[in-house]
């Protein structure tokens, strides 16, 4: 395999926008020749070098295609006019898993840029039969920089006139009482991490320096550095010995105290989100590999005095959308049970609920973790 990749290398996703698109008409213009497959190994065992015509149909995420990693879209009309995104599978679960169609109430993306997922909401919301009862989203992102590319995108998907971009806003700042945010029914979180799920990072670490406040860690450098994961629950990941040296020793203490400042602040975020009165479903994600992102973040959130008051609950594996329903890699129990502090709270329950995706893998993603929150409200829709 590519170097880095395990043992499965990694297809190219492919999303169609169902604002400008659909598959049928993927297949026959975009894909027209290309010969369609039931197994996403085939489109797997291709090596890097070649492109056949081959396309997969994904089973799990609606109007999502998988090619071999050599096909160059990057100068097909249907890229160039966002009829396409190019989008790994595992980043399509948020939306999906959300369904912001069938909860109501208008949507919030709390950390949108560059909007991969923004414009996979859009895609989700933007039935025309529907247009006088659309929710609207509304999509934050703090950095002004990163929601230029936002805007790009949104414009070119087609997605500018069903979101609200609200470009530099910290979604901490946002008064949850207020218009327009005490209509939000659902929220997608996804808060910037660690990126060591991403492709290509097994051994770079995306090294994140906290500024003083612990909600703010987010200055990304990129490093080079040998990590020693803490409590990840990837089971192919090399363990560092602890018989290494003093600067590989010094630099797992770094990353321990980064990720400890990545999961206050992601936890931060989560239970701001807990906040919105009519909100009856939120997913948080990252493309992180690590528990302290993932399980330990969603177990102190189920723990918090929010949760409890507003009645927040992890979505069951069971009460989930279909396709999430089908996937088989779920949380990690052990994770779990290290930061259960609430004694009631069912910790195989919470496991089996959470999505893992893992790189490496014959599923062909990237590493990724999302839940889904959900709460049961009056039909006034608030519980204030
Ligand atoms: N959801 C995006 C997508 O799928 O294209 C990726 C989001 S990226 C992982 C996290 C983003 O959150 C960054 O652009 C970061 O600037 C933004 N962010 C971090 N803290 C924020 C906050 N408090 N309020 C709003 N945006 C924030």
């Amino acid at each position: 395999s590519e170097s880095g990749l395990g043992q499965w290398p990694h297809p190219r996703w492919v999303r169609v926008n169902t604002i400008k698109s659909n598959m049928d008409e993927e297949l026959r213009t975009t894909f027209a020749g290309y010969k369609t497959t039931e197994s996403l190994e085939e489109i797997l065992r291709y090596p890097p070098s070649s492109a056949p015509k081959v396309v997969h149909v994904d089973k799990h995420v609606p109007n999502l295609l998988a090619v071999p990693r050599a096909t160059d879209l990057s100068k097909s009309p249907a890229y160039l006019n966002g009829q396409i995104i190019l989008q790994d599978k595992a980043s399509c679960f948020p939306a999906y898993l959300l369904r912001p169609d069938v909860e109501g109430g208008d949507c919030l993306d709390a950390c949108a840029a560059p909007g991969n997922k923004t414009t996979h909401l859009a895609a989700i919301l933007h039935d025309e039969s529907r247009a006088a009862s659309r929710p609207k989203i509304y999509a934050c992102e703090r950095d002004k920089d990163r929601a230029s590319s936002l805007l790009t995108l949104l414009q070119t998907a087609g997605a500018q006139k069903y979101v609200v971009a609200k470009a530099g806003q910290d979604f901490l700042r946002i008064d949850p009482g207020k218009a327009p945010w005490d209509g939000i029914g659902t929220l997608l979180l996804d808060p910037s991490c660690s990126g060591s799920g991403i492709i290509g990072r097994d051994e770079t670490l995306s090294v994140v320096l906290p500024r003083k406040e612990a909600s703010d860690p987010l200055e990304v450098q990129s490093k080079k550095r040998k990590r020693k994961p803490t409590r990840e629950t990837t089971p192919n990941v090399q363990r560092v010995p602890e018989e290494n040296s003093n600067i590989e020793d010094k630099s797992s203490d770094q990353l321990s105290a980064r990720l400890a400042a990545l999961s206050t602040f992601q936890l931060k975020l989560l239970l701001h989100a807990f906040h919105f009165p009519k909100a009856r479903r939120i997913t948080y994600s990252t493309c992180s590999i690590y528990a302290e992102e993932n399980e330990h973040v969603v177990m102190r959130a189920l723990g918090s005095s929010i949760a409890q008051e507003r009645g927040w609950q992890i979505s069951r594996r069971e009460e989930q959308v279909s396709g999430m329903r089908a996937w088989t890699i779920r949380g990690n129990a052990d994770a779990c049970m290290d930061s259960a502090n609430d004694k009631s709270i069912n910790v195989a329950d919470v496991a089996e609920a959470c999505i893992r995706c893992e790189k490496g893998t014959k599923e062909g993603t990237q590493g990724f973790f999302v839940a889904s929150f959900v709460r049961q409200i009056g039909n006034l829709g608030t519980d204030q």
